[in-house]
């Protein structure tokens, strides 16, 4: 037996997309730990627009705080053509706590940072620069927020509004969100970015996947189109330190969901086994298409059943193989996706 999720340890949640009151949220950094460890979490980055705060001293037993910021690329700048332009958001995550600098600073974009800060005095790589909407600008961007301490993974791509192609060639992502409540729920975006996953992966980008709230607060707790508490991830740490869940994210220790848990996942020869919260349905996902020999892809249930166990022989052809699980309210949870050469 091969965990896939680490066998030892315990799961964390974690909403890893968060702003306040220090870009464009409504809530202070504050009241947003205050609400997500009443909801159940132990893990927050609060990752406002172009403003990288250290928010550590707000850590204490049970409750972690991770550190980092959203940062943005847009081809168009002109505020009445907003709902045409293509945008890249990015989620830098830093790997220790003494991370600070900005990247890449471009005046244009600071507008949060320059209510607190004169732009020169920001802490930043290289010098002040002009962003442009190019592959190549993008691909710069992350390869110094990699080589300055960050983890980078890819924001929401169904609002972003992306040709795949460019994103295909965006180098050094370690992730993307397969789901972002706040494009969903005030926005009524598709439910999830599972297309984007698959077309990327089979693209040869080797990415985990991240389930966020993007939360910020425009409206209260318990209102319909609240983006608190929907999106959140499961990483699976043997402590709640920075350094064990930073290792634990780069490694792909975790699970992105919006309702479902999974309590295990393993390999036992050739079949991987999920073992999860009571669901109506479990989905096999692979590069080609799924279906293969004597195997059925999509495990259901007739009314009433649930299903807390499901597994699925992986073949050499898969290229990789992933896992929905849906539950009886049509919420998923998403494991990354596990190449064949991690698994035979
Ligand atoms: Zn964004
Ligand atoms: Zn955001």
């Amino acid at each position: 037996m091969r965990y896939l999720l680490p066998e030892k340890g315990q799961f964390y949640k974690a909403n890893l997309h968060c702003h306040s009151t220090l870009s464009d949220g409504n809530l202070t950094p504050e009241e947003l730990k205050k609400a997500y460890k009443e909801h159940g979490y132990s893990i927050l980055a609060i990752t406002d627009h172009e403003y990288m705060v250290d928010h550590t001293d707000m850590s204490e037993e049970g409750f972690l705080m991770l550190n980092g910021y959203e940062m943005y690329v847009k081809d168009m700048m002109e505020p009445e053509l907003s709902r045409f332009y293509h945008t890249t958001h990015l989620n830098f995550i830093a790997k220790t706590p003494d991370v600070n600098k900005h990247i890449m600073v471009d005046p244009r974009f600071m507008r949060y940072a320059t209510r607190y800060h004169a732009v020169e005095d920001l802490p930043r790589v290289g010098d002040l620069c002009t962003r442009t909407y190019t592959v190549s600008c993008i691909n710069r961007i992350i390869k110094q927020a990699n080589e300055n301490g960050y983890l980078v993974f890819y924001n929401h791509p169904v609002w972003s509004r992306e040709d795949l192609t460019d994103v295909m060639q965006y180098q050094g992502l370690m992730g993307m969100e397969i789901y972002n409540h706040g494009v969903y729920a005030t926005e009524g975006y598709a439910s999830d970015d599972a297309q984007t996953y698959d077309t990327l992966l089979r693209m040869g980008q080797r990415l985990k996947v991240f389930a966020n709230d993007d939360n910020h607060n425009k409206y209260p707790f318990g209102d319909p189109l609240c983006d608190s508490f929907g999106g959140f991830n499961m990483i699976k740490a043997e402590k709640l330190d920075y350094e064990t869940v930073i290792a634990a994210i780069a490694n792909g220790d975790f699970y992105a969901s919006t309702g479902p848990t999974i309590e295990k996942l393993y390999m036992e020869g050739n079949k991987i086994h999920v073992e999860c919260s009571p669901a109506r349905e479990v989905f096999l996902r692979t590069e080609p298409r799924n279906k293969a020999k004597n195997r059925i892809p999509h495990i259901g249930t007739r009314a009433g059943e649930v299903i807390t166990h499901a597994e699925f022989e992986v073949l050499p052809e898969d290229g990789y193989v992933r896992l929905e699980i849906m539950d009886h309210a049509g919420k998923k949870a998403y494991t990354r996706a596990y190449f064949v050469d991690e698994l035979l």
